[in-house]
C-alpha cells in the first residue's frame, strides 16, 4: 500500500481523521499520548531516545500471518543501521544473491540495477535475502504492495529503489511478528515506522550521489519546510556561519512538528477497532470499524476481503456474506462477525502504545538529525577546504566523511541511546574535521 502511504505521517493523520469522524466508540483505548518521554544524559539537552523495550521488533501474541515469522538475528539494527549504508556488502555477495534468485526477481534491467544499488546496504541486503529464503518473490505490479498470503512483493512502475525499501520493511515488521504489522488497520500501522526509515535511506543515498539533503522531496511539515528553505538560501549564499546557527532551531522545530503529527495521527487511530482473521481458503478477512460510512464499504480481492464501516450491526452481516469471494469461507466469516459484535474485547485497536510512539518519535528525530549532521559537516568541510558550500555535496571526500559521521552516530547511539541525538551527531563531525 505504498501509493497511499508514501506521503508519510502527515497524510496518515488526514486518512485516519477521515475514517474516524463522527465515531463515538465508547471502547476507545485510553492511550496517554499527549506527551512522549524525552531523555538525555546529564548536562545535555532533552532529546528523543528509544524506549529500550524493542517496541517495534517485539513479537505480538496474536500473529496473523504465521508463515512469515522468526525475526532477525541480533546485529540487524532497524533503529540505527538499516538503510544508512554504514555496513556495506561486497560485490561478490551482491552478485551471488542476484544470480541465485534471478528467477524470483523481475527481468527489467533498470529494476535489477535498483536492486544492485539498495543491497549495498547490509541491512537491506539481509532483509531481501531473508524474504527470498522464506520463499518470497518480487514481481512487477501497478503499484508497490506487500502480499504475504501469496509471498509476493509487487514493485510499481516508478521509484524502484524507494518501493523495494518500503515494501521489504513491511516484510521485516511482519517477520518480527510485531504488533504494528500484525494489527492491520487502514493499510498497516507499520507505516509509522517505515516512513522515517525510508527517509533515512533517502537522505544517505542522496548524499552518496552528491545531492543536497534539503532538496529531497517529501511530505514535510510547514515549519520544517520553511526552515529548510531558509537554510538552502544560506547554502547558495555560502553563508556557513548562519547555517551553523540555525541548525539547532531546525532540529528542534522539525522534530517537535513531526512528533506533534505523530501524536495527532495516533489519537485518530485510537478510535478505530479492527478484526483480522485468516479464512479456510487461505485468504483474509479484515474489518475496520470507525469510518464515516454507516453501510459497509468493501475492497475485495481473491486473497482479501476488506470491510470499512462506522459501526458493525447485525443487519450488515447478510450484505457482507454476499461479498465473500470464496464460498467455503462464508460460515467462518459469519461466526467471526457475530463473535466480534457480541464481545468488545475481540479485535484490535490500531493506536500505538506509549513505547511504540516513543520509538517512532526516535526514528523521526534520527532522520532529522541525519539531515542536520550532513549540513553541519558541509559547513565545517567548506570552511576547512575554502570551498563554496554549494559544491561540497559533490565532493567525494565529503561523501566519505559523511558516511563515517553516520557510522559514528549509529554506533554511539546503539551503546548510549539516551544521549542527545543531535549533540552526538555534531560531535561525530567535530571528531572527523
Ligand atoms: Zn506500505
Amino acid at each position: 500500500m505504498k501509493e497511499i502511504w508514501r506521503k508519510g505521517l502527515r497524510n496518515l493523520a488526514v486518512a485516519a481523521t477521515a475514517l474516524s469522524l463522527e465515531s463515538g466508540d465508547a471502547h476507545a483505548k485510553n492511550v496517554p499520548n499527549t506527551e512522549i518521554p524525552t531523555h538525555a544524559a546529564s548536562g545535555e539537552k532533552q532529546d528523543y531516545a528509544p524506549s529500550r523495550l524493542h517496541a517495534l521488533t517485539q513479537p505480538f501474541e496474536a500473529v496473523t500471518s504465521p508463515e512469515i515469522t522468526g525475526g532477525f538475528p541480533e546485529g540487524f539494527d532497524l533503529y540505527h543501521e538499516f538503510g544508512a549504508f554504514v555496513s556495506l556488502t561486497t560485490d561478490e555477495e551482491r552478485a551471488a544473491l542476484l544470480a541465485r534468485y534471478a528467477d524470483r526477481l523481475p527481468t527489467d534491467p533498470s529494476v535489477i540495477a535498483a536492486f544492485e544499488e539498495v543491497i549495498q546496504d547490509r541491512g537491506i541486503y539481509t532483509a531481501i535475502q531473508a524474504w527470498l529464503v522464506d520463499g518470497g518473490l518480487f514481481s512487477m505490479g501497478t503499484w508497490g504492495r506487500y502480499v504475504p498470503e501469496k509471498k509476493v512483493i509487487y514493485i510499481g512502475p516508478e521509484d524502484y529503489k524507494d518501493t523495494i525499501v518500503h515494501e521489504i520493511l513491511h516484510y521485516v515488521f511482519d517477520k518480527y511478528d510485531n504488533e504494528l504489522s500484525e494489527v492491520r488497520v487502514i493499510g498497516g500501522a507499520d507505516h509509522f515506522a517505515i516512513n522515517p526509515i525510508v527517509e533515512r535511506f533517502h537522505i544517505v543515498e542522496s548524499i552518496r550521489h552528491g545531492g543536497n539533503p534539503l532538496r529531497l522531496v517529501g511530505q514535510l511539515g510547514q515549519e520544517e519546510r520553511s526552515l529548510g528553505e531558509r537554510i538552502s538560501l544560506s547554502v547558495e549564499a555560502n553563508a556557513g556561519a548562519e547555517i551553523a546557527q540555525s541548525l539547532d532551531e531546525y532540529y528542534r522545530s522539525a522534530t517537535e512538528e513531526r512528533v506533534d503529527a505523530l501524536i495527532e495521527s495516533n489519537r485518530s487511530l485510537d478510535e478505530l477497532r479492527s478484526l483480522h482473521v485468516r479464512l479456510p481458503s487461505g485468504g483474509a478477512l479484515e474489518l475496520t470499524e470507525g469510518g464515516r460510512s454507516p453501510e459497509p464499504v468493501f475492497l475485495i480481492s481473491p486473497e482479501r476481503l476488506e470491510i470499512f464501516v462506522w459501526k458493525l450491526k447485525p443487519e450488515h452481516v447478510h450484505t457482507i456474506l454476499l461479498a465473500v469471494p470464496h464460498e467455503e469461507d462464508m460460515n467462518e466469516v459469519q461466526r467471526h462477525l457475530e463473535q466480534y459484535m457480541s464481545d468488545p474485547t475481540v479485535g484490535e485497536r490500531a493506536s500505538l502504545s506509549i513505547s511504540q510512539l516513543q520509538d517512532v518519535a526516535y526514528l523521526e528525530a534520527y532522520a532529522v538529525a541525519l539531515k542536520a549532521q550532513a549540513l553541519y559537516l558541509a559547513v565545517r568541510f567548506s570552511e576547512k577546504r575554502g570551498m563554496p558550500l554549494s559544491s561540497v555535496f559533490a565532493d567525494p571526500e565529503y561523501q566519505r566523511m559523511y558516511r563515517r559521521a553516520v557510522e559514528i552516530l549509529g554506533k554511539h547511539q546503539e551503546r548510549k541511546p539516551n544521549q542527545s541525538l543531535y549533540i552526538t551527531a555534531r560531535r561525530a563531525v567535530d571528531r572527523l574535521i
